[in-house]
């Protein structure tokens, strides 16, 4: 029986004592640590995660922008107003919502945010600087990967990693922290050939994947630790992990749930990089 890593219980503690150091930020500096949430369109689920960022700024003191766009808005309208918000001093960090509607280009808009601005962490620029293992804005779910097993005190360097899933969102930027922490790190994808060799192989097993129990108990390392970032959401509207939870939590040494794992530290970690922000506009106004 394995060790849960609780991301619900640790955020909800980040966030307490973000609480305090907001308000004594708000008291030093006379304004509120704030992100801009810049929505296009209305796909559902980007309304939902959005108005859930919100809520958190609000729930912690910081103030939450939301932006809310119709779907016609053209590339260059979003441009300027991510120009405006750049310029802002009053602005600390940009979030744009992704997906764009496919007539605007994703990539050219995440290089029109302003690095010091660029909450997420997917600014070219910071994502050099995280690969050359400088200070950077780190992209929020992997920052919040990293968080809960340094909580749980887990030492990586020398450890086997396998990250199973090459996005730009989670597995390659935490392939990159893993390998700060200096642990040997293999990434699978589509292309890998007997998937479970690889896993099987793993200390630190990190599924960021979104296909419903992709990795069986049979595919775990006794002991390994297990990091479920993989979210997929069934017709009824269930939501599943890429971790067969029940039986792998029988196998591995530390787990996290889904939900309850990974997801609530993303929210906290966004609140933490938004206050790593602010503090960059502040002292550059000083
Ligand atoms: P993504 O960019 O679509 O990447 C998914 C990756 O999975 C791809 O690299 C794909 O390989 C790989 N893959 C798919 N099926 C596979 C298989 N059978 N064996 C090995 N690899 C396979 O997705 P993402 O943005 O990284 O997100 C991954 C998952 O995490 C999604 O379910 C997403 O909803 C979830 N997520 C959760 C949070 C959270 O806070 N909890 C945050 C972000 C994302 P190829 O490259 O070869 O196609």
């Amino acid at each position: 029986m394995s060790v849960i890593l609780d991301g619900r219980a640790l955020s909800y503690q980040l966030k307490e004592s973000m609480r305090d150091k907001v308000r004594t930020l708000f008291f030093q500096n006379g304004r509120r640590p704030t992100l801009a949430v810049v929505l296009v369109g209305n796909n559902p689920d980007s309304q939902i995660y959005v108005r859930s960022k919100i809520k958190a700024c609000e729930s912690i003191g910081l103030e939450g922008r939301l932006m809310e766009y119709d779907e016609s808005l053209s590339e260059p309208e979003l441009l300027n107003i991510i120009q405006r918000l750049n310029g802002d001093p009053e602005v600390d960090a940009i979030l744009v919502q992704l997906p764009l509607p496919t007539h605007i280009c994703e990539q050219t808009v995440i290089e029109a945010i302003a690095q010091e601005k660029d909450v997420d962490g997917f600014h070219p620029l910071n994502v050099v600087s995280l690969w050359q293992g400088e200070k950077c804005i780190v992209p929020c779910t992997p920052k919040g990967i990293m968080r809960l097993l340094q909580e749980a005190k887990l030492d990586l360097a020398g450890k086997r990693a396998v990250v199973v899933g090459r996005g730009n969102i989670v597995g390659k930027p935490t392939a990159a922290l893993l390998l700060r922490e200096n642990a040997t790190v293999t990434i699978t994808h589509t292309f890998t050939q007997n998937l479970k060799n690889h896993t099987l192989s793993a200390d630190v097993l990190l599924v960021a994947v979104g296909r419903k129990h992709l990795i069986t108990a049979d595919m775990v390392k006794p002991g390994a630790i297990v990091i479920d970032v993989g979210l997929y959401r069934d017709e009824q509207g269930k939501v599943w992990g890429g971790v067969d939870f029940e039986h792998v939590k029988e196998v591995a040494s530390h787990i996290t749930p889904v939900p309850g794992g990974v997801g609530p530290m993303t929210i906290a970690m966004l609140m933490e990089n938004t206050i790593e922000c602010y503090l960059h506009n502040i002292n550059k106004q000083h």
